[in-house]
């Protein structure tokens, strides 16, 4: 398929594209995920990130696995399936009994969902036998160059290494990356999307960049919201049948439910309490109080009136 030619059309004629080969494909229902994110730590300092760990006005967090385990089995008995783990990459769990508290989810009923960054093979191996199921890793730029820029002291083959490990496990493989970031032009964006396929991702988050003030790139302006949106809608059309999130930066701009015409199929509803949400700023967000019962509900009622089924 010729990306490019995609990348012309107008916003309409893919949503609709890709609305209609959603539907053909993953049908009417929209998961919801929770998202828990469980640590601020991180030693990589990704030059777009607030979480970086130059970044020495933050106060850093921990959620202990007992809190983890709490605020996951309340997320399960409000109705959540899934919950997607999120952290800085850092090595501040044990990770056997890490792995151990993950057996205990996945033994309650929940589908365990992680996003840590670039594990050992070991340790991705660990979690997996522990009962983890799918794992998100973005490669955030197809650009060899412009990642190493990025990420002074990594390398995109080492990212992809990763992603091809966690796809080799058995995970259910996520992947995607940013729009918006400095030197990028419309090649960069055609061999993201030629990425995603040839990778061929179960799951796709493709998320805008917002510049955060404590960064390198804290001048810039924010990613172009029209180029995510129609980003979102091609990966539709070139992986039919992956599921693709509203991802939470793109919900900071407008109607963030617009996605769900052009090709998204799920939701990640934040449930991480209000005390360390408050310190895990990736960009600028407003954090606002979670009630994991009432949230749910409200995007249960939503869903229904979009004419679509939640799960
Ligand atoms: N540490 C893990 C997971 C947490 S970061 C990792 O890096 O994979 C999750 C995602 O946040 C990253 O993949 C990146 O795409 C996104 N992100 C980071 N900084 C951002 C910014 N300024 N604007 C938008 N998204 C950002
Ligand atoms: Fe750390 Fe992930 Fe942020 Fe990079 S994007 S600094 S790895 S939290």
């Amino acid at each position: 398929m010729d990306i490019g030619k995609l990348l012309q059309k107008n916003t309409e004629e893919l949503f609709k594209e890709a609305d209609s080969i959603r539907r053909d494909n993953v049908g009417d229902i929209i998961h919801i995920r929770a998202l828990l994110e469980i640590s601020n730590i991180c030693y990589r300092n990704c030059d777009y990130c607030g979480l970086r760990s130059d970044n020495k006005i933050l106060t850093r967090y921990k959620m202990s696995l007992q809190d983890i385990e709490k605020t996951a089995k309340l997320a399960y008995d409000t109705g959540y399936k899934t919950i997607v783990l999120q952290s800085g990459e850092s090595n501040c769990y044990d990770i056997k009994e890490f792995a151990d508290m993950v057996a205990k989810l996945n033994n309650y009923g929940l589908t365990v969902t992680l996003s840590f960054g670039e594990l050992s093979y070991i340790n991705l191996k660990l979690l997996k036998d522990a009962g983890a199921k799918r794992y998100l890793l973005k490669f955030e730029t197809a650009d060899s160059k412009l990642y190493a820029n990025l990420h002074k002291g990594y390398t995109l083959e080492d990212r992809l290494d990763c992603l091809y490990a966690i796809k080799e496990l058995g995970y259910e493989t996520g992947s995607g990356f940013l729009v918006g970031l400095p030197q990028e032009n419309e090649d960069t964006i055609i061999n993201n999307l030629q990425l995603l396929q040839k990778l061929n991702c179960d799951m796709v988050g493709i998320g805008v960049f917002i510049p955060h003030k404590n960064t390198p790139l804290a001048s810039l302006n924010s990613g172009r919201v029209d180029i995510t949106k129609k980003c979102v809608a091609i990966t539709r059309i070139l992986l039919p049948k992956c599921n693709i999130p509203i991802t939470t930066s793109l919900s900071e701009f407008g109607d963030k439910y617009q996605m769900f015409s052009g090709g998204a199929n799920v939701i990640m509803q934040n449930i991480t309490p209000k005390i360390f949400a408050d310190n895990y700023q990736i960009y600028p967000k407003k954090i606002v109080n979670i009630d994991i019962l009432k949230d749910r509900s409200k995007l249960e009622k939503d869903i229904n009136l979009l004419g679509r089924r939640p799960i």
